[in-house]
Parts: C-alpha cells; sequence; structure tokens
C-alpha cells in the first residue's frame, strides 16, 4: 500500500490511498486518452486544478518524454492556493521514488517560491510549467492559453465547492482548445452539470479503486487551432532587454538574431558592474506588483543556471526610514501574503544582527535577493545567438517575420509616440574598508550599497532625468556617498576611498513601468523598454511573455498584468483622458 498524504485544511486526501499514481494513471492519463492526443502534435497543453503534490504532473510528463515526438512541447498549468513546500512533496511522494525519483529531483529544482501569482519554470528543454499559486477562482479568469486537456483535481466537491464553480467551468471552456478534453475522478452530480452548461460533453466512466464511476469528456465548441509557430525574428538591441527575449525565444526553439549599434553585447545602460535585484514595492496587489513578484522568481530560478554571472546571494535589507515607507511596507506585507522567510519586516536589533553593522531603524528584509553582474548576464543569456554589429535606421533594413525592440530610449526611432524617457544614474565602486568589510547583505536606504565583493563596494545611485551625458562626474560619486553616510549612521563619519565609477542612462516611462509586448498598429513588431532601475528583474520576465506571445504558448504572466505592460496602455489613457499622445498619428476617438 503507498502512502496517502492528508489536508487538514480539507479533511481529504491528495491521492488515493491505495496507489496515487495507478489512480493518476487511470482517471487522468487514459481519462484523456493520453499519450495518443499528444502524437504528431508540436506543442501539447494540460491545464489542471490542483497541483497538490505535482504527482499528476510527474506522470504525464515522464510518459511525454517517453512518448511524445522528438522535438514536442509540453505546458502544463496548474492552479493551487496552499502550495507545498518542496520538503512536503518530496515527502509525499517518496513511495513512487523508484518511478519518478529523477523526475522528482528535478521537479523540485525548478519548484518555484511559495509566493502568490504566476510562475514560469522550466524542467527541461522543451517542458514548462506555468504554476499559478492563487485561488482558482480569481486566477483562472486571468489566464491566456489554449489547453488541449484538463485534469479536474480539486479536492472533492463535496468537502471544496469553490474549486468546482460555474467560474472554473466557463473559463475552463473559454480556455479550450477545440476538441479539449477532461477527466475527473468525481461523478458528482453538480460536476456534470456545470461542465455541461460550460459547453462540455460529458460521459461516466469507471472510477478508480473503490470508486464506481468518474467523468470524461470534451468541450464542444470551436476555436481557432493554436499552431506552434517558430518565426525568425530579430531583436534590436543587446542589453538586458533584447538578450534576456534572445533566451527565452532560444528555449522555446527559435534561433533569434541580436542586433546591436555597438560591436558587443551590454554596452549602455546594461553594462554596470554589480546590478541588485528585488521586487519593486508597492502597498497593494496590482497588475503591475504581480508582475515584479512573477518576474523576482523568475529571476531566482533562472539566475541559478548560470555559472559565470557573479551572482551574490546575500539578501537585502530595506532600510524603513520615511513613513511613507512605513505605511507602504506594512500594506504590502498584508497584501502581498509572502511567506516570512521570503519578506518580512525586522526590528533595527535584527536588522543589525542580518547586517553585521549597526542599522538604527526596521527593514525589510528579503533572504533571497542579490546581486549579479549584468554584463555577464547578458552574455549568458544570449550565448548561442548571432549577434551582428549594426545599426539600424528602418526596420525595412531587417529581413526576419518578427522584430523586438529593445533598445532602450532608441525604441522611439520606430515608435515615436512611446512615452519613454532617459534617466541618468551614476554608480560609485568603494573599496572595502576594516568598517564596511563588516556589511553582510545588500543594503537600500533610497540608495544602495552593495555586500563588498572582490574587495569593493558598489554605491549607487543618482537619479537624474535632466542629464543625458555618460561622463562620470565627481559631484555624483560625492551624493552617492553622502547619502549613504545619511541614511545609515554605522557610515556617518566614514571616509571612502573610490576606485572607479560608471554612469548609464536608464531608460524609463511616463506611468514608470516597463512597455513590453505587442507594438500596436504595427505588424509583427514588439517591445520590450521601459525597464529602469529593476530591468534585471523585468527584463525577463518580459522576455518570456513576449516569447509567449510570439509562439502562441500559455502566457506567463496574467491579463492583467500583460495589460500593465502593454503599450497600448498609452493609447487608452490618452482616450480616456481625451489627452494627446505626441508623435501618434493613430485614432485616439
Ligand atoms: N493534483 C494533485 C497531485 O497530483 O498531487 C492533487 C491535488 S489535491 C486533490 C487538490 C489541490 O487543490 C490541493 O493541493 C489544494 O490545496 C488545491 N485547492 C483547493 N482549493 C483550491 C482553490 N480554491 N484554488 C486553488 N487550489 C485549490
Amino acid at each position: 500500500m503507498k502512502g496517502a498524504p492528508v489536508s487538514k485544511h480539507f479533511d481529504d486526501v491528495y491521492f488515493s490511498a491505495d496507489n496515487g499514481l495507478a489512480e493518476t494513471h487511470h482517471v487522468f492519463i487514459e481519462g484523456n486518452a493520453l499519450p495518443t492526443a499528444w502524437q504528431g502534435v508540436e506543442r501539447f497543453v494540460i491545464g489542471e486544478t490542483g497541483l497538490g503534490t505535482g504527482l499528476n504532473f510527474l506522470a504525464a510528463w515522464k510518459l511525454f518524454e517517453e512518448t511524445a515526438d522528438q522535438n514536442a512541447q509540453l505546458h502544463f498549468v496548474s492552479f493551487e492556493k496552499f502550495p507545498l513546500g518542496a520538503d512536503d512533496i518530496r515527502q509525499a511522494l517518496m513511495p513512487f521514488a523508484d518511478e519518478l525519483g529523477d523526475y522528482i529531483d528535478r521537479f523540485l529544482e525548478a519548484y518555484p517560491i511559495l509566493i502568490p501569482g504566476f510562475h514560469r519554470v522550466s524542467v527541461s528543454d522543451r517542458v514548462f510549467l506555468t504554476l499559478i499559486f492563487d485561488d482558482i477562482n480569481e486566477a483562472i479568469p486571468q489566464l491566456d492559453a489554449a489547453v488541449d486537456c484538463w485534469f479536474l483535481d480539486g479536492f472533492t466537491p463535496a468537502k471544496n465547492p469553490e474549486m468546482w464553480t460555474d467560474t472554473v467551468f466557463e473559463n475552463m471552456a473559454r480556455l479550450s482548445a477545440s476538441g479539449a478534453s477532461f477527466a475527473t475522478f468525481t461523478a458528482a452530480g453538480d460536476v456534470k452539470r456545470g461542465l455541461q452548461a460550460a459547453g462540455f460533453e460529458v460521459q461516466k466512466a469507471d472510477g478508480y479503486g473503490r470508486k464506481r464511476d468518474m467523468l470524461i469528456g470534451a468541450y464542444k465548441g470551436e476555436r481557432e487551432p493554436q499552431k506552434i509557430s517558430k518565426p525568425n525574428v530579430a531583436i534590436i538591441g543587446g542589453g538586458l532587454a533584447g538578450t534576456s527575449c534572445a533566451y527565452a525565444l532560444k528555449r522555446y526553439g527559435l534561433s533569434p538574431v541580436i542586433y546591436d549599434r555597438h560591436q558587443g553585447l551590454a554596452q549602455e545602460a546594461s553594462g554596470n558592474p554589480a546590478g541588485l535585484f528585488n521586487p519593486r514595492f508597492s502597498a497593494f496587489r496590482t497588475g503591475e506588483s504581480d508582475f515584479y513578484a512573477s518576474a523576482f522568481a523568475q529571476v531566482l530560478q533562472n539566475f541559478d543556471q548560470f555559472d559565470d554571472i557573479d551572482l551574490n546571494m546575500v539578501g537585502a535589507l530595506h532600510v524603513i526610514n520615511s513613513d511613507e515607507k512605513t505605511k507602504r511596507f506594512h500594506t504590502m506585507l498584508e497584501n502581498w501574503i509572502w511567506p516570512d522567510d521570503e519578506m518580512q519586516i525586522v526590528d533595527a536589533e535584527a536588522a543589525s544582527e542580518i547586517a553585521g553593522i549597526t542599522i538604527d531603524k526596521s527593514a525589510l528584509y528579503l533572504k533571497r535577493s542579490g546581486s549579479v553582474n549584468p554584463a555577464k548576464l547578458c552574455h549568458a543569456y544570449a550565448e548561442g545567438v548571432e549577434v551582428v554589429h549594426k545599426d539600424i535606421d528602418s526596420l525595412n533594413d531587417i529581413d526576419a517575420d518578427i522584430i523586438v525592440l529593445a533598445s532602450g530610449s532608441a525604441v522611439k526611432d520606430f515608435v515615436p509616440w512611446l512615452p519613454t524617457h532617459a534617466v541618468r544614474g551614476q554608480v560609485t565602486s568603494i573599496k572595502e574598508s576594516d568598517l564596511s568589510e563588516n556589511l553582510k547583505c545588500n543594503l537600500h536606504y533610497g540608495g544602495y550599497i552593495s555586500a563588498a565583493r572582490d574587495g569593493e563596494h558598489m554605491v549607487g545611485s543618482t537619479f537624474q532625468k535632466w542629464l543625458s551625458h555618460t561622463d562620470v562626474l565627481d559631484e555624483d560619486h560625492t551624493d552617492n556617498l553622502d547619502r549613504l553616510r545619511e541614511n545609515v549612521s554605522a557610515f556617518a563619519d566614514a571616509d571612502f576611498e573610490i576606485r572607479s565609477g560608471r554612469a548609464g542612462l536608464r531608460t524609463s516611462s511616463k506611468d514608470r513601468f516597463p512597455i513590453a509586448g505587442k507594438v500596436p498598429n504595427m505588424e509583427n513588431v514588439y517591445v520590450s523598454t521601459a525597464h529602469a532601475s529593476h530591468g534585471i528583474v523585468s527584463s525577463l520576465a518580459s522576455a518570456q511573455m513576449i516569447a509567449d506571445q510570439i509562439t502562441g504558448a500559455p502566457f506567463s504572466q496574467s491579463i492583467k498584468s500583460q495589460k500593465s505592460l502593454s503599450a497600448q496602455r498609452f493609447i487608452d489613457r490618452a482616450i480616456r483622458k481625451g489627452e494627446v499622445l505626441d508623435g501618434y498619428d493613430g485614432n485616439l476617438g
């Protein structure tokens, strides 16, 4: 007899006590006619209600590796309101270690941090998971995908009616590809009627073990076939935005080409020696904040896979040095509901303990934050990608099916109405001293100082909208170091030895949020820009989303986040407010 973990919350088992894996095969695999259904298809998308331990995913993944076409891709999208920790999953799956051992290890390596929202991870070069850690009723209306088959695996409807609502069934219909199948362990009348009302044809089939019946069926509606698309893509710009797009497209089996006016990658804003990464903090959960949270989880997962990016996971303290921050961070903790071990507010004493130097205020602590070398990251993203040294004047000069504009403020050369602007930022590298060598994590206080690496700290950054040159200025060094002295009392009287400095122009947008996705009114043109000071985090998730949009894969961001990123928002806003959008020659109503 195999083990069966029980949910205390729902008073129900995650899978059959007799043999969970055999149940998965009977109900979900055979109930959906797998592997026959994925024979000859280039991409197969499974949607699941209730990830639990991931057992269903693991069984489907293994079968896919054994039976699907060599180049076919599997996307598995699953909702989970109460994600289990990796240790609990490992424990629960112990009985299946013989059959699934290696798959379990690889799944848990890719398993994301347990923060709400959309997570995109890959467990192999052709198997992708979109895990959505939220209540399904909130989350499923936010999904954009064409699903080929459904595993309906919430706890039993009698104990968990929230998993079997009309919202779920109606959205399943919205998301189903033509002929999409479903299978579920339950034969409850309400489930049958709900699915029928939403447009599914429903049949009873023999249940597993002691269960007499279960339900299987298919969606009756038609939908445009979502063919996998592998176009030639040209990316203009070899900084973080462009190289991360190349990376995401490469993972989907495409061969993008990067064009840059400089010889080499990361010559502009992405060329700083170190870049600190954090989500962007905001009090409420919005499309924007969800994007940054999801993007933060994505970088954590991906950075681990690169060898040579100077990843320094020392954690970050964000000193709470204003009333506004006190309010924002406390409200944020309530709304974002991240587990304590991902983000918490610590008092001055605990902050000092973490920092290794005296911090006289409370602080927000992110254990899993750190820094990377952005230029090395660009090279890691672009590994194996063709890079052409060319200044592009006109998009007609490029021979490609699709163009991604990722050239910072220069995107305006091609889309003049995008409301972007450059913001100069200078960083100051200082020599590690007897005092500063005690600093064990990165500190943010309006400016920031990194923990020392190779005997140097990086102190940043100026923020100058009014300057557009990249000369290194002495007064900017003074500004950076004064800000540090003013905000971190341990350094109040410190003398610093300046080693070097670098200034770059970051691109920002009118509403200070990145612009990523399809460019309205232009055929086959996408954009990724305005990543401003959070570019290490936002560029990769933007790239992933663009790769999803280009290839027709399930979207790795919620519909809300996609809209927040889309260039269309500026047109919509201009129409709503009756404003002019400079440079826009389309109709504003
Ligand atoms: N498929 C899983 C496996 O392979 O281990 C078993 C799923 S278990 C029977 C049902 C899952 O649904 C639980 O993990 C539970 O936390 C989740 N769940 C319950 N209610 C939910 C809701 N309203 N939204 C999202 N997930 C929910």
